[in-house]
């Protein structure tokens, strides 16, 4: 990543009818940079997309690639490619036809197209596979050739609209930490639209929060996780985890709304010592949930509200069945604790 602008956004606005899509967003993406769009249905990240390709037209506001002004400029005049969730490879042509075609188009020269097809499969690990049909290739290996394809053309950005949707959990999952490698090594500037978390979490360099049309955070996948910026951050990207009002106002003796995420918390007996610069507030255990690898509980707070804490299950006894009901403090340290609103 260098500190130099790839994309420059700026109060970019698309209505449709009196939906307002998108609502004057601004935004810079770093030559180099991954940055993910993140938000639930309908939040306004595909228009976002969709204007930075020159697919959609602002109603208002201003896109710039490279420090020129885009913003009239029609797709095919704009250095980017564009990975959709419906990757339709060529069915009657192989791999390597495939990741050719765009550069067929083009007019360039057999051997050149050869060779940077090539190139593109090997940057997606799938040297080798140019002979195949498409039908002999996994889910992830297809979505891989798109990639290739849009690769191949050597864009300056690259913007990808859920192309993992339609691989199942695991598959998906390799994939997220293999496209951030793939992003790493080419150094092209990605723009990512998921309305998942974790994948926000697991690829990006930086994560721009969208609720509404708006962008509502942004930042690294730390800051928005640990530090979020308001309550719809807080809910969003992790659980929903807040102190409200007179419950902060009784527990920290503050005012406000305050974030506190489930595995910075301790679930500790009623009679056992509170650290210095930990906060501790009473409840009783209205759910313990199993979840593999850490177990979760939903206390019920006595000043109103509750709280869900995250244990591991490293050691000793997991089953904690036998604590729904208990009482039990709840125990953490104050640097964890997060204005989300006043
Ligand atoms: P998803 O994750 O479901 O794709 P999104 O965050 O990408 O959602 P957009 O597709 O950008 O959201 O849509 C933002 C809003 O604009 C939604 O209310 C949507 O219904 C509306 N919208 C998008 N495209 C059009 C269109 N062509 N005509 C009318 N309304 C549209």
């Amino acid at each position: 990543m260098t500190d130099s602008v790839a994309i420059r956004l700026r109060g970019l606005t698309r209505r449709f009818g009196d939906v307002v899509a998108v609502d004057g967003v601004d935004l810079d993406v770093m030559d180099g940079e991954f940055l993910t769009l993140l938000g639930p249905s309908g939040s306004g990240k595909t228009t976002v997309l969709r204007m930075i390709a020159g697919f959609e037209r602002p109603d208002a506001g201003l896109i710039e690639l490279g420090g020129a002004d885009v913003t009239r400029v029609p797709p095919y005049g704009r250095d980017v490619n564009t990975v959709f969730q419906d990757y339709a490879l060529f069915p009657h042509m192989t791999v390597q036809e495939n990741v050719e075609y765009g550069l067929r188009v083009k007019k360039v020269a057999k051997a050149e197209r050869r060779e940077r097809a090539q190139a593109a499969l090997e940057s997606v690990r799938l040297d080798g596979y140019g002979d195949r049909a498409p039908s002999q290739l996994s889910g992830g290996q297809r979505q891989r050739v798109a990639l290739a394809r849009a690769l191949v053309n050597r864009p300056k950005v690259l913007l990808l609209d859920e192309p993992l949707g339609a691989l199942d959990l695991k598959l998906r999952e390799e994939m997220q930490v293999e496209l951030k490698e793939i992003q790493r090594g080419v150094g092209i500037t990605f723009v990512f639209v998921t309305h998942d978390q974790d994948e926000a979490l697991t690829m990006s360099d930086r994560i721009a929060v969208f609720n509404a049309g708006r962008i509502e955070q942004l930042g690294s996948p730390t800051e928005v996780y640990e530090h979020p910026a308001t309550p719809f951050v807080a809910g969003f990207v992790g659980t929903s985890n807040l102190l409200e009002q007179a419950a902060a106002q009784a527990v920290l003796g503050k005012p406000g709304t305050w974030s506190v995420r489930p595995e910075k918390i301790r679930v500790i007996g009623t009679d056992e010592p509170v650290r210095e610069g930990e906060h501790a507030v009473r409840g009783t255990v209205r759910e313990v949930i199993y979840v593999g690898m850490s177990t979760r509980f939903v206390v019920d707070l006595e000043v109103g509200g509750s709280l869900m804490a995250v244990q591991q299950n490293a050691e000793g006894s997991t089953d904690l069945g036998h604590m729904r009901g208990q009482p039990v403090l709840l125990v953490w340290n104050t640097r964890h604790e997060y204005k989300v609103a006043d």
